[in-house]
């Protein structure tokens, strides 16, 4: 099937504060490649990805990257226009960054709605499997305000490939299952337009 055929497609972002891993997660899931250089994100970006839902449905996931926005706290309100996914996350050796993550579920439920699917991703997990004395973020705790919140947590690693597929193939399901269930066809991003105000975005095309 070729991807735009494919007949349902979502938005989802990215969210968490700088340097908690966004972009290598994003590279690593759509093209199993972390960039070359760890600059942060610069420009908008979002990338696509087909996604296979329980061999059912292929769905396609566009997912855009914060842009470094998030740096000087003025994302703007396109980034989160017609999400209804996204991936909060926080640096499990940061504590700061996950206490920074309800300001961002905040933020995401304000401006994409009540009803977005989110997955609270701890990221860097490799770093705790090199010593546990980096972690700063306990597992039960963060489960605990995932679960209080209604989001999905997933602990992950960009460097080691730990459970980024995974965490986007749970969002992605959660999300068209609900969609499926409830259509919102303004949230259909298929014939999604770019708003010609904005910078341009930089699709699928990964300088990695
Ligand atoms: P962003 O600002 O949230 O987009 O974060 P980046 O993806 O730019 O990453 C910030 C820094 O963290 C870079 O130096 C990355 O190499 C590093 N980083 C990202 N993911 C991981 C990871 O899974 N493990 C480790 N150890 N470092 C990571």
């Amino acid at each position: 099937m070729a991807d735009d055929d494919t007949k349902y497609s979502y938005k989802i972002v990215l969210a968490g504060d700088t340097g908690v891993g966004k972009t290598n997660i994003l590279r690593r899931f759509v093209s199993d490649s972390l960039p070359k250089t760890p600059h942060p994100t610069i420009g908008v970006e979002f990338a696509t990805k087909i996604i296979d839902i329980e061999g059912k449905d292929k769905v396609k996931a566009q997912i855009w990257d914060t842009a470094g926005q998030e740096r000087y706290k003025s994302i703007t309100s396109a980034h989160y226009r017609n999400a209804v996914g996204a991936l909060l996350v926080y640096d499990v050796t940061r504590h700061q960054t996950f206490v920074n993550a309800k300001r961002w579920a905040e933020e995401l439920r304000f401006h994409a709605g009540e009803d977005i699917i989110v997955l609270l991703a701890g990221n860097k997990l490799d770093l705790v499997h090199k010593s546990q004395e980096n972690r700063q973020v306990s597992r039960e705790e963060a489960e605990k305000f995932a679960k209080s919140n209604g989001m999905l947590f997933k602990e992950t690693s960009a460097y080691e490939n730990e459970n980024i597929a995974e965490s986007f193939q749970e969002l992605l399901k959660d999300v068209h299952y609900k969609q499926k269930a409830n259509p919102s066809p303004k949230k259909n991003v298929k014939n999604y337009k770019l708003d010609p105000n904005q910078p341009q975005a930089n699709e699928s095309k990964c300088s990695c």
